[in-house]
């Protein structure tokens, strides 16, 4: 049986390779595990193990697992779909929301940030490929998102996310990465704090790194398969 710090260091390997082959240094990318639909106690494991960062995509699910957890200092990412009725729990249990993409749900966020944590950290989420069913901004409306941004007291803008159109095809994954890239760098010029670019899961992780990526979003590669 392989231990949790066995799967970690595997997935860190394959980053650290990854970032070998593409010239860049490995404490450039972060690990997120992604701890959706697995139990509070796989992530206390992990936690243990030395994984601090994990991500969730249902806030009722995510807020039983962090009560659960209370007291370990773990640092949540949500990267799901973002209600804008949930935005308060989701200022208030989490220290990344990286699913933003509507100035209605930034402005939420900022405001119901307790004013005694620092600023929200947020990602805004770019639909990348347009996909009529998937969330995220248009890449046209990215400049004018991240300008509101900048103006809010209770969010840190600090980059972007995608995920890409669902296909095997290796050269179309790399094109949705590479477009993601150029937006990114685009971002940059005007906000050199920028320093997140959230690309990158089980099946596409080097592909990811070699493309820029700072932060890898690994959920089944990682935690195991997710129980149905
Ligand atoms: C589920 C999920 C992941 C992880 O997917 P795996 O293929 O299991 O690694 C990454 N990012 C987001 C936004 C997800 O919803």
């Amino acid at each position: 049986m392989d231990t949790e710090l066995d799967r970690l260091d595997r997935v860190r390997a394959r980053i650290a390779a990854a970032c070998l082959a593409a010239g860049r240094d490995p404490a450039g990318v972060r690990l997120l595990a992604v701890s959706k639909k697995q139990p509070a106690e796989l992530i206390r494991r992990f936690f243990e193990a030395g994984q601090p960062a994990f991500g969730e995509n249902r806030l009722q699910e995510a807020m039983v697992k962090q009560d659960q957890l209370a007291g370990l200092e773990i640092e949540w990412h949500f990267i799901g779909p973002v209600q804008s009725n949930k935005t308060r729990e989701l200022a208030e249990r989490f220290q990344w929301v990286q699913s933003v993409d509507r100035e209605k749900t930034l402005r939420r966020l900022s405001d119901h940030r307790p004013s005694d944590l620092p600023p929200l950290n947020i990602c805004l989420q770019v639909n990348i490929d347009r996909e009529p069913q998937k969330a995220g901004l248009d890449p046209n409306d990215v400049q004018a998102l991240a300008q509101q941004a900048r103006g809010l007291p209770g969010v840190r803008l600090r980059g972007l996310m995608a995920i890409p159109r669902f296909t095997d095809d290796k050269a179309s994954i790399r094109d949705s990465f590479q477009r993601m890239r150029i937006l990114y760098d685009a971002l940059k010029e005007s906000d050199q704090s920028l320093d997140t670019l959230s690309l990158g899961m089980s099946g596409d992780l080097e592909l990811a790194v070699e493309e820029g990526s700072t932060l890898v979003r690994v959920g089944t590669d990682l935690l195991g398969p997710r129980p149905s």
